[in-house]
């Protein structure tokens, strides 16, 4: 039987892998056929999710009808969250999956390079020199071999117009692949996979905000008008845009949906010109393929025919289209159009197919109940007659006949093979650089994400041809209020290994209580679990022996570490023992609704502190922002915090808390922060610590009155080189003498940047202890502004304390415990503390 599956295979959901399929209606179905007879491609470019044109792409996949993708350098880690608490490689696997619901919406293919987004770049040099050129251009080229683009966008000038260095250098490298990857002396491994490929021509999407004069009779462009309505859709590529750029919720991208003429601009940049269509002089028809002649003809008479009322009517035409293509050697088109008939072929027969698992996930080796659901909404006689999955070592032969709506439902148990390997995501199974995530297997490189972990293969017979319909496995349930929710089934370690915190800090020499939790994904594991210490430290006990019975059981056990004597920066690792086999992934969940559930297995490890750190005050209360982990770690230092809802904010419960902290752009979130400010401002004067941290000053009306006690301007400025040199102009300054001496070492290993969204003007009241810059830019006097306020003080700072305190920065955590401390050190305390430095 196995010849049969020489066929190609139809994907369930032809983008994503993780949500069920989408049963398109008779106008869609129409316009798939029509896609069938247009064989031209584009690939779009750019750096970040959320940078690309998505009105443009719409446009290309439904108007033009063109195979179109987006590349994107990086999974923008280094951005900003508007959504929740999630940074860097997190943030990034939301950010790969909101681009990916964007394309679900739109229809376009999503790649990636392995470029990992660093943070904000100030130019293109710093940006390859961090990603590694060599490494990053090389996936760009894959990406063209492999898509075969026949025009490349670029959403940025390859100059200093675009900006961010990371913009600038994605059209660089774009252009640079354009020349290279039709060589076959460069990248020759990839040739023997893809071969070489010469696109035909490169545009700049250019625009308004990088030429102030382009328009229609600019020398050199192609202007097209994107805004058009598409009946068979019911919408224009304006609204689908919309549609889809809304998937940016973590970068609160949430668009209006515009109707009417929208002119796009496309200045010319490499290849041959073009003078009216970006395709000028492309073959974008079926004769650009050796013996497909008949094909066009073919189309044509299956677009004429369609029945809206009966789509399955088309199905003998579209298997004779099929054949024909068949018929044709390999090619990427061949692939491509096989793919899009067969998933015409599909819809058509309202063919719905659907595998479920009993469980979200499972370990190798460990049995899997399977629930089938068959059903054929269409005359068409279909019959299924083989199921497989490799996975599930699954290879049935059947034959049921599908009748007219009437679903075949069956259910199975069989169990996963021994060698899969776990299901998180690919690119951060290994360490990565700053600038570039290890992918050890080839062939992922460039994939949005992991293939299905479970996959089916169904086989039916249709008009005495072989049909075959894929189907990713997936967990599925009810929510009373959403509805039904499907996430990807996952294949995951036996047991899950859990430390208590990210950052344990060890502010003497006493012993400490680090908590491991176990969690079980099948039966009866049994062991024992211990940790990893540095040298020089200590656990009581040296292991614990674990039984747990049930699959999904849970234990907890507490450790007491003694820390060694001296500060040191370190890790804790814990690891269990279990058949022989040594078990070390924690579990990490990311779920919103916008998305597939997604899963991490980092390593289980937090980081150590053993600092000498002092505070003063005991309760702070926190105001939420766009969110942070500051309290977590204010918990950490030993503060009680109180996360204070709105209508908590009252005088007589500040009365309770020594300092306030405002979380991250808790100013831009929190629209009613401006009705406490009068009262957060009184609790400041009359000797309460108030803390700013950073916001941004768009959208924002910030007079200065209303959220500072004086005057001060927010800029755009920011020190993005997170080892550039701090420099200590007001050593006096008592935050930082008190009650934490600081010195310049503690500026050492901070991550990503120093900070953002600095004010470049303030009020002679504030002192700004701190000066930095990046290389070649001025003194930044900002990150830290302090002023005294009645008998309060008032702190502002754009330092990213959101992102260092999480990473166990120790220099960062004593600065900002002297930050906190603020109101106390100008208390006797500090008189004496300045006449000892004396
Ligand atoms: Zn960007």
């Amino acid at each position: 039987m196995r010849y049969l599956f020489l066929l190609l295979a139809v994907v369930c959901s032809t983008v994503s892998y993780s949500q069920t399929h989408r049963q398109p209606g008779s106008s869609e179905i129409k316009l798939k056929i029509k896609k069938l007879n247009f064989l031209g491609s584009v690939l779009y470019v750019a750096a970040h999710p959320d940078d690309e044109n998505t009105r443009a792409i719409s446009y290309f996949i439904s108007d033009q009808l063109a195979a179109t993708a987006y590349l994107a350098m990086t999974r923008g880690d280094g951005g900003q969250n508007l959504i929740g608490p999630e940074i860097r490689d997190q943030l990034g696997l939301i950010r790969t999956q909101e681009l990916l619901a964007a394309r679900r919406i739109d229809g376009g293919q999503q790649f990636f390079t392995r470029a990992n987004d660093f943070g904000y770049s100030k130019n293109w040099q710093e940006t390859l020199a961090i990603w590694n050129r060599d490494e990053i251009l090389s996936d760009v080229v894959r990406v063209y071999r492999q898509f075969e683009p026949d025009v490349i966008l670029t959403r940025f000038p390859p100059d200093a117009r675009a900006g961010h260095g990371h913009h600038t250098a994605s059209a660089m490298l774009a252009i640079e692949a354009f020349d290279k990857s039709n060589d076959p002396a460069i990248f020759p491994d990839q040739v023997k996979s893809f071969g070489v490929w010469q696109p035909k021509r490169l545009f700049v999407n250019t625009g308004r905000w990088w030429n102030q004069t382009v328009n229609e009779g600019t020398p050199g462009v192609v202007t097209i008008n994107v805004g058009t309505y598409n009946t068979l859709l019911g919408k224009s590529y304006s609204e689908i845009a919309a549609e889809s750029r809304t998937q940016h919720k973590s970068q609160g991208f949430g668009s209006p949906g515009r109707r009417g003429d929208a002119p796009e601009y496309f200045e010319f940049t490499k290849g041959e010109k073009a003078q009216k269509n970006i395709f000028d002089g492309v073959n974008t028809t079926w004769l650009r393929l050796k013996g497909a002649e008949k094909i066009p003809a073919l189309v044509d008479q299956a677009v004429a025919e369609f029945k809206d009322e009966d789509p399955s009517a088309s199905i003998g035409q579209l298997l004779k289209i099929r054949k024909a293509i068949s018929a044709l050697p390999t090619s990427v088109w061949k692939t491509r159009k096989e793919a899009e008939i067969n998933q015409v072929i599909q819809d058509c027969l309202g063919l719905y197919v659907e595998t479920t698992a009993s469980l979200f996930w499972a370990s190798p080796g460990g049995k899997i109940k399977t629930n089938f659901e068959i059903i054929n909404r269409s005359h068409a006689p279909l019959t299924l007659v083989q199921i497989d999955s490799k996975q599930l070592s699954y290879d049935s032969v059947v034959s049921s006949v599908l009748k007219m709506n009437s679903p075949l439902a069956f259910k199975s148990e069989r169990a996963l093979k021994e060698d899969l390997t776990y299901s998180d995501p690919y690119w951060l199974r290994e360490p990565h650089t700053q600038g570039l995530f290890t992918v050890k297997d080839q062939s992922l490189i460039g994939t949005p994400e992991n293939q299905p972990a479970v996959l089916f293969d169904f086989t039916f017979s249709l008009m005495n041809e072989q049909f075959q319909v894929q189907c990713p496995l997936v967990y599925k349930w009810t929510d009373p209020v959403k509805g039904e929710i499907t996430r990807p089934f996952e294949i995951v370690p036996p047991i899950f290994v859990n430390l208590g915190k990210p950052v344990y800090l060890f502010l003497d020499r006493a012993q400490k209580e680090v908590s491991v939790v176990l969690k079980s994904s099948k039966e009866n594991c049994e062991g024992k679990v211990e940790l990893r210490l540095p040298k020089g430290w200590s656990a009581d006990p040296a292991f614990f022996q674990f039984k747990l019975k049930k699959n999904g059981e849970e234990q907890q056990f507490a450790f007491k570490v003694l820390p060694g004597k001296d500060e040191l920066t370190t890790s804790i690792e814990a690891v269990v023992t279990m058949d022989n086999k040594i078990y070390d992934r924690s579990l990490l969940t990311i779920q919103y609704d916008h998305i597939p559930t997604q899963t991490l297995l980092p390593k289980a490890s937090s980081k150590a502190l053993r600092i000498d750190l002092k505070k003063e005050g005991s309760v702070v209360g926190y105001i939420n922002g766009a969110g942070d982990d500051i309290p977590s770690s204010l918990r950490n230092m030993g503060f009680e915090v109180w996360e204070m809802k709105d209508e908590e904010i009252t005088p007589a419960n500040l009365k309770k808390v020594d300092a306030v902290v405002l979380g991250i752009r808790a100013l831009n979130t929190n629209e009613r922060i401006r009705h406490f400010m009068p009262t957060l401002l009184e609790f400041t004067k009359e000797g309460g610590t108030l803390v700013a941290q950073y916001n941004n000053s768009f959208g924002l009306e910030l007079d200065a009155d209303k959220f500072a006690p004086y005057p001060l301007t927010l800029s755009r400025d920011r020190v993005t080189q997170e080892d550039s040199e701090v420099r200590i102009v007001k050593p006096e300054n008592p935050l930082l003498n008190y009650p934490n001496k600081i010195t310049a070492k503690d500026f050492d290993g901070w991550v990503q940047e120093r900070g953002l969204y600095f004010p470049s003007k303030w009020a002679p009241e504030y002192e700004a202890p701190l000066s930095m810059n990046d290389t070649g830019e001025p003194a930044r006097d900002g990150s830290l502004l302090v002023a005294k306020y009645g008998s309060g003080q008032y702190v502002y700072t754009s330092l990213s304390f959101f992102r260092e305190l999480p990473e166990g920065v120790a220099g960062a955590y004593k600065l900002f415990a002297n930050i906190v401390s603020a109101g106390k050190s100008s208390k006797p305390e500090k008189v004496k503390i300045k006449s000892k430095l004396k």
